[in-house]
């Protein structure tokens, strides 16, 4: 029988854009289904609206630190609606372009809600189109816990479209983005509470960069505690009054959840298709990206593996070459991914935590260092910086690179390739550093 498509990807961001145009490559006859925006979280709601604000946050410390190197800068003031209005031209352009990417491509757009109504079968609004197989990268959405008064808070999609910024904001939980959002916000003038149920924010991190950030940011003046939560929330006039476990009450302009995200499964797929999920709720696939259902594909953060961009990308990548390309690529590899934190400090980490190396078994070295880099040197910033190796002591392998402070994303990605390719300490301490950078750091740990 034949098909209107040899593929239907259901949503356009990270993972799906990019498998549709290397299927289309590969000579696929390819459709894809976006209902909201294309380029998906990622170019929307995500990393790149989110790089810029944090970009816009550092910029009141950037002014200060200027006045340490002569500058006279008086009478600064910050917008919101410039900053955020800036933003969202940038985000359109990036939309159009990701449009034309699939036009070139040759991949067929379907604006739409995508659903899965039958083998080979999917429905966009009215119309159904068949298809030899089908990709679903529709990706997630913020989790909020169920309490009285949920209905009052705000999540991370609100946030890039804030009517004014509040002056008193609670950020709740300890993960990547309430950390980031924590940072961002009171970077740009709001006092920030952030609010962790647990002992430490960033739990799945190295344990010394958690308590570095915890220092770096009180020090910055970010209120973090910890081992308290949200019980309700009530409303007064404007203000959210927010009544904490210990009982006490206590009024915020904004509450911010961001406390996970959860697969975007809302009226995805007719009974009869659903596929197996996990304990998680996320799509169940095998090492191919086949889920329970015939020809049903899925990946990026509906299987909730790593809810990374990067990461959606290649397993776009390789599922359009193990589908439709001339040679079968090699399992997808999980091991060393890189990844950043864009708080304030940043973070940046590879491989193993201290802990996750010993509860492997391993017998460890570990180097840390500890330092004001040159830049704070003139005037009175105790801005710090914080790098870490783990090494293997048996091999000499280093299995963990942690780092916080400024840079440490982009000095992060460089180390990245060599721990990919099994550096060793020896490696490190026979490349000789460029001086004076923070990265020559992490080549003279002795
Ligand atoms: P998505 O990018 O979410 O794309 C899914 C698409 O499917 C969406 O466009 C959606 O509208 C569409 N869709 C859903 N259901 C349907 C349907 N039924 N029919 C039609 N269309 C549908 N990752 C990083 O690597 N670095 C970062 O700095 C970073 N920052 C982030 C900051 C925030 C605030 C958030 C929320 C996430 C961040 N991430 C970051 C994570 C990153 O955005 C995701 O891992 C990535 O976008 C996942 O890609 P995906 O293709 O799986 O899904
Ligand atoms: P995370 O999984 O990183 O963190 C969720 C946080 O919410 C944890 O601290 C968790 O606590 C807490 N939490 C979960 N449930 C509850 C609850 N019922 N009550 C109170 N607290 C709760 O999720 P995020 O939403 O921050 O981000 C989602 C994913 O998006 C990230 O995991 C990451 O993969 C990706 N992302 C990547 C970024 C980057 O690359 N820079 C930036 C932003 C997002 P506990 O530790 O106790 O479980």
């Amino acid at each position: 029988m034949t098909t209107d498509f040899d593929l239907v990807v259901i949503g356009a961001g990270s993972g799906g854009v990019r498998a549709a145009r290397m299927a289309s490559s590969h000579g696929a006859r390819v459709a894809i289904v976006e209902e909201r925006f294309f380029g998906g979280t990622c170019v929307n709601v995500g990393c790149v609206p989110k790089k810029l604000f944090s970009y816009g946050a550092h910029f009141g410390q950037e002014f200060s630190l200027a006045e340490d190197f002569g500058y006279q800068i008086e009478g600064w003031s910050f917008h919101w609606p410039t900053l955020r209005d800036n933003k969202t031209r940038e985000i359109e352009r990036l939309n159009g372009i990701y449009q034309r990417i699939l036009n070139q491509a040759g991949v067929t757009i379907l604006q739409g809600h995508g659903r899965v109504v039958g083998p080979g079968q999917v429905q966009v609004d009215e119309q159904v189109v068949t298809t030899g197989k089908i990709l679903v990268a529709v990706g997630g959405k913020p989790y909020v816990p169920d309490f009285p008064g949920r209905e009052h808070v705000r999540i991370s999609d609100d946030l890039f479209y804030l009517q004014t910024l509040p002056e008193k904001v609670a950020v709740v939980g300890g993960g990547y983005i309430a950390t980031e959002f924590a940072g961002i916000l009171h970077g740009l003038g709001c006092q920030v509470s952030q609010i962790y149920r647990r002992d430490l924010f960033l739990r799945g991190f190295d344990g010394d960069i958690r308590r570095f950030v915890a220092e770096q940011m009180q020090a910055q003046g970010v209120d973090l505690r910890f081992n308290t939560d949200v019980q309700a929330i009530d409303l007064d006039g404007d203000k959210k009054l927010v009544t904490f476990q210990d009982g006490h009450i206590e009024a915020f302009d904004e509450v911010f959840y961001a406390t996970g995200r959860i697969p975007r499964l809302d009226n995805l797929f007719a009974d009869a298709m659903l596929p197996a999920l996990n304990d998680r709720g996320a799509i169940r696939v095998d090492e191919q990206f086949q889920t329970s259902q015939d020809n049903v594909y899925a990946l990026g953060d509906v299987i909730g593996r790593v809810e990374l961009t990067p990461v959606a990308l290649a397993e776009g990548m390789w599922l359009a070459a193990h589908l439709f390309g001339q040679t079968r690529p090699a399992a997808m590899d999980y091991s060393n991914i890189a990844t950043a934190v864009f708080s304030h400090p940043n973070i940046g980490t590879v491989g193993l935590s201290e802990e996750e190396a010993l509860e492997k078994g391993h017998s460890l070295r570990v180097y840390r260092s500890s330092f004001r880099p040159m830049r704070y040197t003139l005037g009175d910033k105790q801005e710090r910086t914080l790098i870490k190796l783990v090494v293997d002591d048996a091999s000499d392998r280093v299995l963990g690179l942690h780092m916080a402070g400024e840079d440490a994303p982009e000095i992060t990605q460089g180390f990245a390739v060599a721990m990919k390719m099994g550096a060793t300490k020896a490696d490190f301490d026979a490349t000789i550093g460029i001086h004076p950078t923070s990265a020559e750091e992490l080549v003279t740990l002795r």
